[in-house]
């Protein structure tokens, strides 16, 4: 694999001095993966590339103590090396990870963010080119990709797909370095050692300073300790210690708003009141974007239900879930059976394909509009259950909140609130394209001109 590391602008040729390697020499260095070789095949004035290859030695890892991770002779990892690259990066620019050098001529620039491109060749990634939007965007990068043709033989249920991608910023290099180094093992989702206790430590140091503002944090933390499920609890706890909770639920955040009525309550009684007027009745329902739990604990009451998966993108809100409802308690014969899920509705998830019954109560507005096609299609046509409850804020309503002036929408990580009628026509067009019947419902108590705080849509599919 090999990584480019390009600084333009007047201060290019600072690059070699940062990085403490001399641009008229090839340095070869043996490192743990194998041989790491770095050389600049650019360095004028405005434009100083470093190159950063690594060289595998797969016969040499499968005949050492790594020989359980590199199983076969025959692997991806010396064309998509991407974790092996990142202790490669670690070894050969170590002074640089600092930000600070004892040289005066340096001493300014290393601290000064400069024009930078990286270019990442072959870079295998779990999950979709979507991963690299989601993970550098928010960390100020501009992002260009090519998708490399792959055939393997080997690799056939393999679900990645390799690519080339550049990543445009201004940035010191120190954060340079260090963005790529807990990333690159984070896009490939696999590592070539065994994750361990030290690993939360190598993680919060590098990522101090950017990793617990950026909203991915979760899912950066999770793929980098590879899901180790007490590994990334803890290394969330700590990232989110310092931090006020932002895990509320959606009601807590209403009455901040000085809703007369216990809203969330209503929701959630309303829900649990029409699954049990539901023929067929619902067996096994999914409560998509769970958060903390809340409708799922008065799910549990129900006897009639048989199985109950409440899903979240947040694995803080599960964990905050899974201690409220108690799940690791329940005997395997307790009926309904719980069971939490980490995931997400942009993503196809065939763990969710059994439910006859999904909710998705106060969610669609988290998602950005562009990813709503995505839900629809995930939820109506790919899981296609009996039944599907939405509900959402009706945005009319919100100017009798007193604090509307200063805020449009209801909750800080709301995309978008809809109006009566922007709902009635998307659900009409869902309920038309994937033959539901659909029946409203107001949660709250309308208001006479504006209708009611939030809007319900329960979706039936029609008998073929
Ligand atoms: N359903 C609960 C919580 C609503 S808050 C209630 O009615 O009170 C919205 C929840 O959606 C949050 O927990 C958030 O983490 C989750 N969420 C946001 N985007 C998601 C996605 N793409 N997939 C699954 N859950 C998501």
């Amino acid at each position: 694999m090999l990584i480019n590391i390009t600084v333009t602008g007047k201060d290019a040729k600072a690059l070699s001095y940062i990085l403490r390697k001399n641009p008229a020499n090839l340095l070869s260095e043996n490192f743990s993966g194998g041989k790491v070789v770095v050389f600049f095949p650019e360095y004028s004035e405005n434009r100083a590339t470093a190159s950063l290859l690594t060289l595998i030695d797969t016969v040499g890892m499968v005949r050492s103590e790594w020989q359980k991770v590199a199983a076969s002779y025959v692997d991806y990892r010396p064309y998509a090396a991407s974790s092996l690259s990142s202790v490669a990066l670690k070894d050969v620019y170590s002074s640089a990870f600092s930000g600070k050098s004892d040289l005066p001529e340096i001493a300014t620039v290393i601290q000064r963010e400069l024009p930078v491109e990286v270019e990442l060749s072959s870079v295998w990634i779990r999950g979709g080119i979507k991963n690299i939007y989601d993970f550098f965007e928010p960390l100020g990068y501009k992002i260009e990709y090519k998708e490399l043709p792959f055939e393997s033989a080997w690799l056939k249920n393999e679900s990645s797909t390799a690519y080339n991608i550049t990543l445009f910023g201004n940035k010191t290099i120190s954060n340079l370095l260090k963005h790529i180094y807990v990333m690159l093992p984070v896009i490939d989702n696999r590592k070539h050692y065994f994750v361990e206790e030290k690993e939360i430590e190598k993680l919060l140091r590098h990522g101090e300073g950017w990793l617990e503002k950026h909203p991915a944090k979760e899912r950066i933390v999770s793929r980098y300790l590879l899901r180790y499920r007490n590994l990334v609890e803890e290394a969330l706890e700590q990232l989110i210690d310092d931090q006020p909770d932002e895990i509320q639920d959606e009601g807590a955040e209403e009455s901040d708003k000085e809703e007369p009525i216990r809203l969330q309550e209503e929701r959630l009684q309303s829900t649990i009141a029409i699954l049990k007027t539901l023929n067929p009745p619902p067996l096994r329902i999914g409560d998509l974007g769970c958060g903390s739990g809340a409708l799922i604990k008065l799910l549990v009451l129900e006897r009639s239900f048989e199985d109950i998966i409440g899903m979240d993108v947040s694995s803080r809100a599960l964990q905050i879930a899974e201690k409220k409802l108690r799940i690791t308690k329940r005997q395997v014969w307790q009926k309904p059976k719980v069971s939490l899920l980490h995931g997400s509705l942009v993503y196809m998830d065939a763990r969710l394909k059994e439910l006859d019954t999904i909710l998705l109560l106060e969610v669609i507005e988290h998602l950005e509009p562009a990813k709503i096609p995505i839900l629809e299609h995930n939820v109506f046509e790919y899981l296609s259950p009996r039944y599907i409850f939405v509900s959402t804020p009706n945005f009319e309503y919100n100017q009798l909140f007193p604090s509307f002036q200063e805020r449009k929408y209801r909750h800080a990580d709301h995309r978008f609130e809809w109006t009566r009628k922007e709902f009635k026509q998307w659900a009409e067009r869902l309920g038309e394209k994937y033959s539901y019947a659909i029946d409203y419902y107001n949660i709250g108590t309308p208001d006479e001109k504006l209708g009611a705080p939030t809007q319900m849509a329960v979706f039936r599919k029609k008998s073929i």
